[in-house]
């Protein structure tokens, strides 16, 4: 086989190589799925008995009119005992009956006290009630606390359309 037929066949299987790793990228993409918690991989041992490092978490769900969505998460531990603090916070729809998440991030902080204002790349429909979960570990060295906490319910419609409301 001469040079130039083998680099002819060495690229085009290059670039069937290429085609397919985007291919299964694009298949990857599709295949998160933002409802599933256990994605959450966090170091160290669960204390059973909450409430131990943490003193107060307050989160809250702003979407403004053209639906671009903000997660706003605070927590508090006590300062003697909270050393690290990882928040997920997740945006949930309702749909069917249920809340299903459709964005999500996640913010580590070495402190007894964190905060974030959590812009989501996901904007929100017209015609939806939206809320986030924040799913929050407060630690104390290797051993953390997990609670969740939900912010308020954003009904994103007209009032007149109860179509797709929770309430
Ligand atoms: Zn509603």
């Amino acid at each position: 086989m001469g040079n130039k037929k083998r680099m002819i066949k060495m690229f085009s299987l290059l670039t069937i190589m290429f085609i397919l790793s985007f291919s299964l990228n694009v298949n990857a993409e599709g295949g998160i799925d933002n409802n599933d918690y256990s994605n959450e991989v966090v170091p160290g041992h669960e204390k059973t008995e909450r409430w131990s490092y943490t003193s107060s978490i307050n989160s809250y769900l702003t979407i403004d009119t053209n639906g671009s969505s903000t997660s706003t998460c605070t927590v508090t531990g006590y300062q003697s005992l909270a050393t690290k603090i990882i928040i997920y916070t997740y945006l949930q729809k309702y749909q069917n009956g249920s809340w299903v998440s459709v964005d999500s991030g996640s913010s580590t902080f070495y402190s007894w006290h964190a905060a974030i204002e959590y812009p989501f790349s996901v904007y929100a429909s017209w015609g939806r009630d939206y809320r986030t979960y924040n799913s929050i570990y407060v630690y104390s060295g290797d051993s953390y606390e997990h609670i969740n906490a939900y912010s308020n319910v954003h009904h994103y419609h007209s009032s007149s359309d109860s179509s797709n409301c929770i309430s």
